[in-house]
């Protein structure tokens, strides 16, 4: 089938690691233009299925779709040159290079620019511009990526993954590390980067960050999923209590 408002399609996917289940035969679509969040407790299998979507990983059964292509066989940065953008729980930026540097970093083929060899154009110049001033960052183009606040650090590494254009975006654990006021400025910049038209698909503890980004969520629990529904119905929804306070 092919529903064109389904961007990412996980149908049936299952991995092991030995004689553990980490990934249950998990169903799970991202619509085109939401933010999906992807929820549950330690241990439920989030980080396995963020890795077998964005990764090298590839399942033991099942099959991932992006865009209409399957693609849990190739390689990362084949999948990054389909327009699958993603970001890490613990920032990579380069923290002796400028922020601007760091934005122009990465290369469609999943290298990274050496800034000798590879020559930046006045497009990618003025797109890296632009990006930093999107994530409000504009006046520390020139400053150390290691002297920035680390909530700065991963507006700078958004920034970084828009480069590619990607048209889905994998956040991992976005909250994790950062500041209330600087939170609050990060829910703002996904709110309005997938006002212009790009999909996310977030990994998260910080269940009232959840709530204000994301339109829809789903709750893994030991590998398999219990719930999915609006954020703010799953928060009451007893499963998902029993899921996060039993274990
Ligand atoms: P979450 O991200 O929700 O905390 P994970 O996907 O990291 O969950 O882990 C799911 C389960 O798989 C856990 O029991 C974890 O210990 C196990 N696991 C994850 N990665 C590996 C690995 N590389 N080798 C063995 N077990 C793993």
């Amino acid at each position: 089938d092919s529903d064109s408002g389904v961007l990412l399609d996980i149908r049936g996917v299952t991995k092991r690691f030995g004689g553990l289940v980490a990934v249950n035969g998990v169903d799970l679509t991202v619509r085109r233009g939401s933010v999906t969040g992807l929820i549950g407790p330690n241990g439920s299998g989030k980080t396995t299925l963020f890795n077998l979507v964005t990764g090298g990983m590839a399942p033991d059964r099942g099959s991932v779709w992006f865009d209409g292509r399957r693609i849990d066989r190739l390689p990362p940065w084949r999948r990054g040159h389909l327009g699958l953008g993603r970001t890490y729980q613990v920032t990579r930026l380069f923290k002796d290079m400028t922020v601007r540097e760091n934005v122009v970093a990465p290369l469609p083929d999943g290298r990274w620019r050496t800034m000798f060899a590879d020559a930046i154009s006045g497009s990618e110049a003025a797109r890296a511009r632009e990006l930093l001033d999107l994530v409000g960052l504009g006046r520390f183009a020139d400053e150390r990526a290691g002297s920035l606040s680390y909530g700065q650090q991963k507006l700078v590494e958004l920034a970084q993954v828009l480069m590619l254009e990607p048209s889905l975006i994998l956040l991992d654990e976005p909250a994790g590390g950062v500041n209330p006021t600087m939170l609050g400025r990060l829910v703002e910049v996904i709110g309005e980067v997938n006002r212009r038209g790009v999909t996310f698909l977030v990994v998260e503890h910080n269940i009232p960050l959840v709530t204000e980004v994301c339109d829809h969520a789903v709750v893994l629990h030991r590998g398999s999923v219990i719930a999915s529904g609006p954020p703010e119905v799953l928060r009451r929804d007893p499963a998902v209590l029993d899921a996060y306070l039993g274990d």
